[in-house]
């Protein structure tokens, strides 16, 4: 789906703004023997990298987040190329990256501590037991378009922190912000443990071939094979994968509120965010209310290629094929009865698409079913809270939702209610923002999370149980041999003591058992 370009060249990709069709640089199709050259050189210095510790590690995460404090505005200038996305949605991702950096270089010690807990079994009892935390040596990063360099930093960084070198594979649509990724790790004079491979699939599935975990972010589709190639290798995986994502809108919100944040939720990014809104349930209430505040919102939205002005609020689709879903989507919903309220159709330059607003829709269509990743908002009528929980939930995908009330706590009920990974109430995206709580998909939406605090650090490294005695051994161990009555008794008494509960089971085995 992603292809920008007729794959006529197979040893380079020419990468285009779909804003307006410039070719803006041009990346290696990195071959499946180029890309295991790259995990083996990986492989000689992770261990020095998984050495220097967590503190050691720390200096060099925090001098590469200075190196992208430094360059942001042309990195920022990088991603706005391949994307064409406007100066405000491009923003985030330097900064963000930055943000991250400092949570994971900050975090890590405290969460890759070793742990001693007392054994439960008195058998164990006399041991010194320690789980101890030990990175992958090599983690595939494998991720889409949408936030070019951002979308590097919320898995990697994590990975890196852990001791992990990692591969990364970035979208054959967007991959220079990856080689200013990495290139500002190179710049600083890291240890070499960031590597890059650029190319289409073919590339992801030599990336999958010669690492030790894999992290991929993209489609649903792409997802499962993923996984299929990971089973293959019996190699641990995590898939951060599309959305749905709903917005319930109750009779007791402030409609202002929730019309401003949906407008935002379904268009920042041109609606290319995995947790965007795509889908609105509203309580016939307040329904007319807000579809003409939403609609107002939308109408007003200002569309087009700013440079480094800020004049837009919405920029292109990142690619014509990623445009043509989108159009399907509405032109779909309105064969079978739909109305666009605003927009509805491309620009006709480049591949922006208007930000739309439809209504009269149901679940027969496919832009309430299928993922669109574009700047539509599609709004149902509901009769009540229970109907908007139903359809809400009648969805293959599972990934965030948001809920609209004036009572917190009645948002939280309802959000218990959601099958979904992440429910945000009175505001959008805003766990995506939250690295400290888990990030991750339901349903086709993914298997595993993201972030989560120590779990973040920890889904990098493979841990590990060390016994050692306690106190001062003798020759032999109760059970060893040779076997003898006395001792076995003994042992497994013990055992029996401790998981008895009650008198009646404490000592002896019922007749029958003995
Ligand atoms: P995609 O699945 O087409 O591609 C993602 C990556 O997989 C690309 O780098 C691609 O080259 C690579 N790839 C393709 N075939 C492969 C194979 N056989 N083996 C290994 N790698 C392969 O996704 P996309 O169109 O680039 O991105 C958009 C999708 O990403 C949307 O569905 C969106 O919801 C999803 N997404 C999810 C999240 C999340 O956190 N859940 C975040 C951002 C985007």
């Amino acid at each position: 789906m992603t292809a920008i370009q007729p794959k006529t060249d197979t040893t380079a990709i020419v990468v285009r703004n779909p804003a307006d069709g410039r070719v803006v640089g041009t990346v290696p199709i990195e071959t499946s023997e180029a890309v295991a050259a790259k995990a083996r050189e990986l492989r000689l210095f992770q261990p020095e990298w998984a050495a220097l510790g967590p503190r050691g590690r720390k200096r060099w995460l925090l001098k590469y987040q200075d190196w992208v404090l430094d360059n942001a505005e042309h990195i920022i200038d990088v991603v706005q190329s391949e994307t064409g996305k406007t100066r405000a949605d491009a923003s985030g991702e330097p900064a963000n990256t930055a943000s991250l950096l400092d949570y994971w270089a900050g975090h890590a010690e405290q969460f890759l501590t070793d742990e001693h807990p007392r054994s439960f079994n008195p058998l164990a009892m006399t041991k010194k037991l320690t789980t101890t935390y030990r990175p992958y040596p090599v983690v595939g990063v494998i991720t889409p378009w949408n936030f070019p360099f951002l979308m590097p930093g919320l898995d990697l960084v994590p990975a890196l922190a852990a001791g992990a070198a990692v591969l990364l594979k970035p979208s054959e649509v967007t991959p220079l912000s990856a080689v200013e990724f990495v290139r500002g790790w190179t710049e600083i004079g890291a240890p070499p443990v960031l590597a890059l491979a650029t190319g289409y699939g073919a590339t992801g599935a030599a990336v999958i071939a010669n690492a030790d975990f894999v992290q991929f972010t993209g489609s649903t589709a792409t997802g499962r094979k993923v996984a299929v190639a990971c089973a293959e290798r019996l190699l641990p995986y995590s898939l951060e994968l599309g959305g749905k994502d709903p917005a319930l809108v109750l009779a007791d919100a402030d409609l202002d509120r929730a019309a401003n944040g949906i407008a935002w939720g379904g268009m920042f990014n041109s609606g290319q965010v995995c947790v965007s809104v795509e889908r609105v349930y509203v309580e016939a209430p307040v329904y007319d209310e807000f579809v003409a505040k939403l609609t107002a919102n939308v109408r007003r939205l200002r569309q087009g290629q700013d440079d480094r002005t800020f004049a837009f609020d919405v920029g292109a689709l990142a690619t014509s094929a990623q445009r043509d879903i989108v159009q399907r989507h509405v032109d779909g919903a309105v064969a079978a009865g739909a109305r666009v309220v605003t927009g509805g159709k491309p620009t006709g330059t480049g591949t922006f698409f208007e930000p739309t607003v439809l209504v009269d829709v149901d679940h027969s269509m496919a832009c309430m079913t299928e993922e669109t990743f574009g700047p539509t908002l599609p709004v149902v009528k509901v009769a009540d809270e229970a109907e908007a929980i139903r359809l809400a939930n009648d969805s293959v995908y599972g990934l965030s939702a948001t809920v609209w009330t004036g009572d917190k706590e009645r948002g939280e009920r309802i959000a218990r209610q959601l099958d979904v990974g992440a429910v945000n109430i009175n505001d959008v995206l805003s766990n995506a923002f939250a690295c400290d709580v888990p990030m991750g998909g339901w349903k086709q939406s993914g298997v595993g999370a993201r972030w989560g605090g120590a779990a973040g650090v920890l889904k990098y490294c493979r841990p590990q149980a060390i016994t050692s005695p306690r106190v001062p051994t003798q020759s032999k161990e109760l059970l060893w041999y040779p076997t003898a009555r006395r001792r076995v008794k003994f042992a497994l008494g013990l055992l029996r003591a401790s998981a008895a509960r009650g008198v009646r089971r404490f000592g002896v085995a019922p007749r029958a058992a003995r």
